[in-house]
């Protein structure tokens, strides 16, 4: 995906990143058969009993989406012949870059994505709203993410 097809999700993933604050929120953009993207807000429980041994982390700080959530809706789109395309999270109060932890979880502690093809988008929520989001994308020549911003305001 690129910025430009996130464009039209923005409004509802920014409404969901400032309603979660000062939390981090997470979510799924996923593709349908024809292409086309919606996003599906997931529970954080980090900090949680059940995210316990998964996490260290608050929500303040990180992200663990709620099991039964996430399986149902990545059972719903390879129902429906689509597909994960993107991992949204916020963080809020540090600026959206791609931290260390969310490499590591990106790459499952080894030198690939875990999920291959798919991307990730950071928010950072601020106290005042969302002020910047950037879609990383993993690039198989760098070895590394790459990043592009994507505009919050229409
Ligand atoms: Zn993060």
């Amino acid at each position: 995906m690129t910025p430009r097809d996130l464009q039209p999700l923005m409004p509802s993933m920014v409404a969901h990143a400032r309603s979660t604050y000062p939390a981090e929120c997470c979510g799924l953009v996923l593709a349908d058969a024809a292409g086309t993207a919606r996003f599906v807000p997931i529970p954080n429980i980090a900090g949680t009993p059940a995210a316990a041994g998964n996490s260290e982390r608050t929500g303040r700080d990180g992200y663990v989406m709620e099991p039964q959530a996430l399986l149902g809706a990545l059972e719903e789109v390879e129902r429906s012949g689509g597909r994960l395309a993107v991992i949204v999270h916020s963080h809020p109060d540090v600026g959206a870059y791609f931290s260390k932890e969310d490499r590591d979880i990106a790459l499952g502690g080894g030198g690939e994505p875990l999920w291959p093809g798919v991307q990730y988008l950071v928010i950072s929520s601020r106290p005042a709203g969302i002020d910047a989001a950037r879609l990383f994308t993993w690039d198989a020549r760098e070895q590394d993410f790459a990043e592009e911003e994507v505009p919050v305001l229409p």
